[in-house]
């Protein structure tokens, strides 16, 4: 049973940056407005997170990494929306079968903050001591996060990746997306080795900010913003694409649909191909969107850790997202 859990588990955390991705989410979800995140060995050796939301009530401690175990399913909407979205309280519960993790967490209303440590999806003991019990202990409102030597039981998986600073580049770069998606939270990410953080954005009003932040100064000066809404086929948009001149060392295509980071081929596809009009060679965009979607449109039958999504009415919805950019981008060339 224990190999089969292991094995699920590495279907939905396929390496460090995809742990980063759910570890993000969890923060996000619990309203933290700043987000600091360490990393040692690419994260294959350590990866704490460390957020100042709600925090996890001291009673949910024990089954915290049990499979299904979820805060977020109260209302009957989010009844509809886990026979839709698919799958919910997974992520815990799949790094706690590839790595060790400990926890200490404090929620506002109470005087202390509370330390507990997980192994295959159960309570571990956190010391010598065996007791597997949560421990009082001091810490701030919030939650911090540490998960150990992941992958320690999958050596395979382990050793595919061999180059840690590879690794820890992808890092930066799921949370540069998701600090400009979600630009209202301060985010820091760094080796735990450096001084400097590798990234840091403060919380500002507009996503243009954190763009310059990350991508620099000539890129945000060269941005179109625009939105826009459909209600044949639901759904909006928010998209922040750069104009017909400035170019990235290589096209970057970063796609939220319902605030997840996702792949969509067919999408990028278009959006390629509603540039290729008006591009010289060798230029290539930056192009952010933020999709909104009704989650029953979204596929049942993907899994919500898989990063490609498919959804309802989608040829239609990339086809008026094509014709959107080729409006703007016709605009801002003329
Ligand atoms: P899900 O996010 O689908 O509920 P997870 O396995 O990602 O499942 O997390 C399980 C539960 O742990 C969440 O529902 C939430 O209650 C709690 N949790 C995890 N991380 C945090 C965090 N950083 N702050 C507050 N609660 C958290
Ligand atoms: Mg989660």
């Amino acid at each position: 049973q224990e190999v089969i859990n292991r094995i699920a588990a590495g279907e939905v955390i396929q390496r460090p940056s995809s742990a980063i991705k759910e570890l993000l989410e969890n923060s996000l979800d619990a309203k933290s407005t700043s987000i600091t995140i360490q990393i040692k060995e690419g994260g294959l050796k350590q990866i704490r997170i460390i957020d100042n939301g709600h925090g996890i009530k001291v009673e949910d401690l024990p089954l915290l990494c049990e499979r299904f175990t979820t805060s977020k399913l109260r209302s009957f909407e989010d009844l509809q929306q886990i026979s839709t979205f698919g799958f919910r309280g997974e992520a815990l519960a799949s790094i706690s079968h590839v790595a060790h993790i400990s926890i200490i967490t404090k929620t506002p209303d109470s005087s202390c903050a509370y330390k507990a440590c997980y192994a295959d999806g159960a309570l571990s003991p956190c010391g010598r001591d065996g007791n597997k019990d949560p421990q009082p202990c001091a810490g701030t409102n919030g939650t911090q996060i540490n998960v150990e030597d992941l992958f320690y039981n999958v050596l395979t998986r382990k050793r595919a990746f061999g180059n840690a600073n590879k690794e820890f580049r992808r890092i930066v770069d799921v949370v540069s997306k998701y600090s400009i998606l979600n630009n209202h939270v301060s985010f820091t990410c760094k080796r735990h080795d450096q001084k400097s953080p590798t990234l840091h954005t403060s919380q500002t009003t507009n996503r243009t900010n954190t763009i310059q932040n990350i991508y620099g100064a000539n890129l945000a000066s060269q941005l179109i913003t625009f939105s826009f809404e459909n209600t044949d086929y639901p759904h909006s948009v928010e998209a922040i694409i750069s104009n017909t001149i400035y170019s990235m060392k290589k096209f970057l295509f970063i796609l939220f649909i319902n605030n997840r980071l996702v792949d969509n081929v067919s999408l990028k596809k278009a959006v390629e191909s509603a540039y290729s009009a008006y591009l010289q060679r060798g230029v290539h965009p930056f192009v952010f969107l933020s999709i909104k979607i009704p989650p029953n449109n979204l596929d049942v039958n993907i899994h919500p850790t898989k990063k490609e999504v498919r959804f309802l009415h989608e040829e239609k919805i990339i086809e008026s997202i094509q014709e959107q950019i080729m409006k703007k981008l016709q605009e801002s060339s003329s």
